[in-house]
This record gives structure tokens, C-alpha cells and sequence, in this order.
């Protein structure tokens, strides 16, 4: 199932990322090719590396495509198979913070 959350505040990135992060993208230490993480200052969902296995969308709140990724990561369970994933975006028209979460099982 699919759970969104429009919010003023990040949920999932940490709430001083901007001054965290050094780089539009930092991919995590243990990524490979059953799980992965990526934050970072944020990248346009078509420059993504997991716009292929997320189905990444614009704003919850305005619907602007104009977003930038902050937080996402994806993984897939070995005993099942089943996709987990989860990402935050934030609105460069309306600046709230959109966050999805999803679990196939
Ligand atoms: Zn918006």
C-alpha cells in the first residue's frame, strides 16, 4: 500500500539536510543491488537513479512537477521478493515537503 504525507517539516531526511549535505546526491555506503539510499540537497525526479524502480511523482500539495528529491530509498526482501520504498520531495513552487511511502505486501 501507499502512504503519502504532505508536511511543512522533513519526515524522512533529517531535519538539517540542507546544511548536512554537501552534494544534490549521496549515494549510501551499502548500496547494492537489494537495497539502496540516496539523499542529499535534491535532484529533479528524471535525474534520479531510482526513477526506474520508484514510481516517483510531483508535489501532494500543488502537483508541480518543479521538485527536488531529497530522500529516497529502495529495497527488495530475499525471502519474498516484495518492493519496499520510500522517498520525500521538496516543492520548489510551494516549498512543502511531500513524502511517500510504499510496501507491496
Ligand atoms: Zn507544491
Amino acid at each position: 500500500m501507499l502512504y503519502e504525507q504532505i508536511t511543512d517539516e522533513p519526515r524522512l531526511a533529517s531535519k538539517s539536510w540542507m546544511t548536512d549535505c554537501t552534494e544534490p546526491l549521496i549515494p549510501g555506503e551499502n548500496n547494492d543491488m537489494l537495497a539502496s539510499v540516496f539523499t542529499g540537497t535534491g535532484v529533479l525526479i528524471h535525474a534520479h537513479p531510482l526513477n526506474k524502480r520508484i514510481a516517483m511523482r510531483g508535489c501532494g500539495n500543488c502537483e508541480s512537477m518543479n521538485v527536488l528529491v531529497i530522500y529516497a530509498q529502495w529495497s527488495v526482501s530475499t525471502a519474498s521478493g516484495d518492493a519496499y520504498w520510500d522517498y520525500e520531495i521538496l516543492c520548489n513552487d510551494c516549498q512543502k515537503y511531500t513524502s511517500r511511502s510504499f510496501s507491496e505486501n
